[in-house]
Order: structure tokens, then C-alpha cells, then sequence
């Protein structure tokens, strides 16, 4: 099995309202990959995620990504789904009016649509997921509740994961999917995160605790500060992550 490039951001720089967000970013992910991203408040983590998925509100002013051998720095964010990323964002999204049923529906037919190949109508749908619910542990009266609207925030992450197990991604952005979970909710999650999990695809987990890492393990720890990753490891740095704070990492880029 040869890992293949999926992912390779090559000197990017992002700017919101003329403030550099972003600076010389450089990461590559292989298919079979998981890529934990830690750093500070405020370095730059969920902008990294929004900007991978395409989130117009970001200026691209260098660089460039490309994901599965495809240049997609200029790509319609529902192209890059369409392709295969996938964000679970840090704070989802609440959509007044919209059942979660077919919204999820809908997400699911639409990338169906885009590879011609045939849509689910909504009871064949519901008989579809209601396998994904028991996996994740959610009750199905969730469907026929509004997207996200009143669910605490371990039910909006669980929302997020379900959606990542419809639509079968080669790449999941997951932007702090533990905050908000309490003990069984996060081995849950993670149970189906690794399932999801294959050789063909790649997972980069935003998260600032060793626990979640715990069950899912990286191959590849990143360490974000101020806009650009300063430091690459395995697993060993969130254990001194964990101990002695991001002066441990100050000090080793400061060798
Ligand atoms: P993290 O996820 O690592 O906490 P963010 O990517 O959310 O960090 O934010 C990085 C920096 O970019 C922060 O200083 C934040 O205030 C700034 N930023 C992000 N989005 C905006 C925005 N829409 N307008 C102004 N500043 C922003
Ligand atoms: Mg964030």
C-alpha cells in the first residue's frame, strides 16, 4: 500500500481585513494519515481549517493548496466537499427552520448527485442512517429536530460527526470536536472517528488535549504559533505539552 499525497499547503499566506492571519504555512498530509494541530488561542488553528474547506471570508494572498494532486486554492467550497474535505467545525451552526433530517439528507444526495450516482429519497434515507445514530450513540428523535437548534454542545459535535460518517471524506477537518464532550460522548466519538478512519483517507484533529488523543492517535503532532506551524512531532510532545505548557515548545524552537 503506497500512502499517496492528499493534502500539501505550500507557503500560504491568509489575510482578513488586511491583518496576516496566516504566514509561510507549510503542511503535508498522506492518505492513511492522522495530524493532531495544537498551539495557543488565537494561533491560528480554525483558520487553517476554514481556509483548507474554502471559507470565503479568507484572502489567499500566497501560496498555494493542493489537494489530491489538484490545485484548489481557488476552488467553490462545495467543489472542495464534492471532493472530499469535510470540516466539523469548532462552533456548528445553528439553522432555524431546516430538519436536521434533511439537511442531512440533502448533504448526503448532493454529493451523491455530483458522482451520478443515485440519491436516497427520505425513507430509504432514514432507514440509511439510523444505523449512524445507534453507532454514535445518538437518538433518532434528533432528526426530526431543527439543524443544531437547542442541542447542548456535545450533541452540535456528535451532529458534526454523523455528518462526517455520511459523506465518507478523504479528508476531515475536525476543529475541536472533544471541546463540550463528557467522558462517554468523547470514547463514542472516537470509536467512530477510527472506524471512519482507512488507508485511503486522512484526519487532521485540532485539539488542545491529550485526551482525545489518547484514542485517536496521531502519527503527526503540529504545534501552531502565531499563523505557521513551529514545531513537528509524534505523540511524545502532547505528554510535554501536557506537563510543562508551550514554554516546552519555546524552549525546543529556541535550541
Ligand atoms: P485558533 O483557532 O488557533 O484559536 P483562529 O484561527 O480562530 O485561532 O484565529 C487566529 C487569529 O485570527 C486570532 O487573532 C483571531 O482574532 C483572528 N481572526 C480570525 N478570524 C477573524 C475575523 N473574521 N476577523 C478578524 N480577525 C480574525
Ligand atoms: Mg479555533
Amino acid at each position: 500500500m503506497i500512502n499517496k499525497n492528499l493534502l500539501d499547503i505550500k507557503n500560504l499566506q491568509v489575510k482578513i481585513n488586511e491583518k496576516i492571519i496566516l504566514n509561510n504555512l507549510n503542511l503535508s498530509v498522506n492518505s492513511g494519515e492522522i495530524h493532531a494541530i495544537m498551539g495557543k488561542n488565537g494561533s491560528g488553528k480554525s483558520t487553517l481549517a476554514k481556509v483548507i474547506a474554502g471559507h470565503p471570508k479568507y484572502k489567499i494572498t500566497q501560496g498555494q493548496i493542493i489537494f489530491n494532486g489538484h490545485n484548489i486554492t481557488e476552488m467553490e467550497p462545495e467543489e472542495r466537499s464534492h471532493n472530499g474535505i469535510f470540516l466539523a467545525f469548532q462552533y456548528p451552526i445553528e439553522i432555524p427552520g431546516v430538519s436536521n433530517a434533511d439537511f442531512l439528507r440533502t448533504a448526503y444526495n448532493a454529493k451523491k448527485k455530483f458522482y451520478n450516482e443515485n440519491e436516497l429519497d427520505p425513507l430509504s434515507f432514514l432507514d440509511f442512517i439510523d444505523k449512524k445514530f445507534k453507532d454514535i450513540d445518538m437518538d433518532v428523535t434528533f432528526l426530526n429536530r431543527n439543524v443544531n437548534e437547542g442541542f447542548s454542545g456535545g450533541e452540535k459535535k456528535k451532529n458534526e460527526i454523523l455528518q462526517m460518517s455520511l459523506l465518507n471524506s478523504k479528508l476531515s477537518l475536525l476543529d475541536e470536536t472533544d471541546s463540550g464532550l463528557d467522558i462517554d460522548a468523547l470514547k463514542t466519538i472516537s470509536n467512530t472517528i477510527n472506524k471512519l478512519k482507512n488507508n485511503d483517507n486522512a484526519i487532521i484533529l485540532i485539539t488542545h488535549y491529550q485526551r482525545l488523543l489518547d484514542y485517536i492517535k496521531p502519527n503527526y503532532v503540529h504545534i501552531m504559533q502565531e499563523g505557521n506551524i513551529v514545531h513537528t512531532g509524534d505523540f511524545s510532545i502532547v505528554e510535554q505539552l501536557e506537563q510543562y505548557g508551550y514554554q516546552y515548545i519555546q524552549s525546543s524552537i529556541n535550541l
